[in-house]
C-alpha cells in the first residue's frame, strides 16, 4: 500500500517536473537535427528520451562560465546528450552530482608528472570536458558542438564521453566497469572489456585507424568513455570493428543503436 503509494507520488511529481520543464516542439526537433545520432525510431523511446531530459533539467543546475551566456539550446543539447545512454537505466544513475558547467573552449590545466629518473615534468592539459565524483561535470561548449574535430577519424562526443565515466563511478570507483545488473557479472565483463582494451591497444600503437578514439588506450576507464562515445555516436562501425564490445553494451545499456536507422553516407554526426 505505501509503496503503490509512494510510486503514485512519484509519477506525479516526475510529471510535473516534466511540466516544469517542457521543450518547445521546435527546439525539439532542431536539437534531433543537430544532433541525428538522438532520434529514436520507436515513438516510445523517442518519447521517454524527451522526457527524461526535461527531468534532466529539472533536477540539474546548468552554469556558465568564461563570459559564456547559456541559452535553452544549449541545455538541451547537452541533457539529452547526458541522457541518451541512461535511456533504458534510469535518471537514478546521476544522482551523485547536481552542477555542469560550460566552458566556451577547452579548459588548460596544469599537470605534472614524476619520470622514473625522478624528473618531474610540468605540462599543460587540454580538457574538452571532465567529471569528477560528487560533479561537477564540466564541459567545453565549443567541443559539445563538435568543432575542430578531425571529420575522417574516430567517433567523438564529449558529452557522452564525460557521462560515461559518471555511469562508470556508480561502482564506487572509475576503473572501466560500472554497477552491473544482475544478469551481467563482473567475470563477464573483464572478459570482454580487457580483450578488447588489449586489440585496441595494439592497433592504436600499429597506427591504424579505429572507430573508438585512439585517447582510449590510455587506461580502461578512458577506453569505456571512448567506447561509449562510439557505440553511441557510430554504432554501425563500432558493431563491425568491435562485435563482442558492442553486444556487451547492447546488454549493459539495453540498447541496439544501429538498428536505429541506416548509417549517413559521407557524414559525421
Ligand atoms: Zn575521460
Amino acid at each position: 500500500m505505501v509503496r503503490r503509494w509512494l510510486q503514485q507520488w512519484r509519477a506525479r511529481r516526475e510529471a510535473a517536473a516534466v511540466q516544469r520543464r517542457a521543450i518547445p516542439d521546435d527546439l525539439w526537433k532542431r536539437t534531433l537535427v543537430r544532433y541525428p545520432f538522438l532520434c529514436r525510431s520507436d515513438q516510445a523511446s523517442a518519447a521517454e528520451l524527451r522526457r527524461l531530459t526535461s527531468l534532466f533539467l529539472d533536477r540539474k543546475e546548468f552554469s556558465a562560465v568564461g563570459g559564456l551566456r547559456l541559452q535553452d539550446a544549449m541545455v538541451v543539447a547537452i541533457a539529452a546528450q547526458a541522457v541518451l545512454p541512461v535511456l533504458r537505466l534510469g535518471l537514478d544513475l546521476y544522482d551523485g552530482f547536481v552542477g555542469i558547467v560550460v566552458t566556451p573552449e577547452e579548459v588548460r590545466a596544469p599537470r605534472s608528472i614524476t619520470d622514473d629518473h625522478g624528473i618531474v615534468h610540468e605540462f599543460e592539459d587540454e580538457l574538452h570536458g571532465e567529471s569528477v565524483p560528487g560533479g561537477p561535470i564540466m564541459l567545453s561548449w565549443r567541443h559539445v558542438r563538435g568543432i575542430d574535430v578531425a571529420a575522417e577519424q574516430a567517433a567523438y562526443n564529449v558529452v557522452i564521453h564525460e557521462f560515461a565515466h559518471v555511469i562508470d563511478m556508480t561502482n564506487g570507483q572509475l576503473d572501466g566497469m560500472p554497477h552491473l545488473p544482475p544478469s551481467l557479472n563482473a567475470a563477464e565483463w573483464h572478459a570482454t572489456m580487457d580483450r578488447e582494451f588489449e586489440g585496441f591497444v595494439r592497433r592504436v600503437d600499429a597506427e591504424e585507424p579505429t572507430v573508438i578514439d585512439p585517447y582510449g588506450a590510455e587506461a580502461p576507464e578512458e577506453f569505456f568513455g571512448v567506447a561509449c562515445e562510439a557505440f553511441f555516436v557510430e554504432p554501425w562501425r563500432t558493431r563491425d570493428e568491435h562485435p563482442d564490445l558492442y553486444g556487451l553494451f547492447v546488454r549493459y545499456f539495453q540498447q541496439n543503436p544501429a538498428a536505429e536507422r541506416p548509417p549517413a553516407k559521407g557524414r559525421r554526426t
